[in-house]
């Protein structure tokens, strides 16, 4: 006995599918996917691209940073890192205590 330690209720949820949502009923999760989808507004690109003669191109994110091509880098590389940082981020930010992580959460200010 005791071999099969359950891994409790998402596993249930998804097999019986017997939960109103689609899925993903624990109430974090709920709190975790509304962070992904703020983190989603708040970093779309707006107005459109410019680029100057020296080879820069650049897109405002509607947080205010200007993301950019570079020496080793493409304005699309930037913008998929940025947005990966960003929903990072929110995501590391309503995480449940204790959830082993990858990075070291808080973040060390730099
Ligand atoms: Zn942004």
């Amino acid at each position: 006995m005791g071999t099969l330690a359950p891994v409790s209720e998402p596993t249930t949820h998804r097999s019986t599918g017997e939960t109103p949502e689609h899925g993903d009923t624990v109430p974090v999760s709920a709190q975790m996917r509304r962070a992904k989808v703020r983190a989603a507004t708040e970093h779309t690109t707006v107005g459109v691209v410019r680029s100057d003669p020296s080879g820069v191109v650049s897109i405002a994110c509607a947080c205010g940073m200007l993301l950019t091509n570079g020496p080793t880098w493409s304005l699309d590389e930037h913008i998929r890192l940025h947005r990966a940082e960003a929903r990072f981020l929110a995501l590391a930010a309503v995480a449940p205590d204790g959830i082993p992580r990858l990075v070291a959460w808080p973040l060390e200010q730099s």
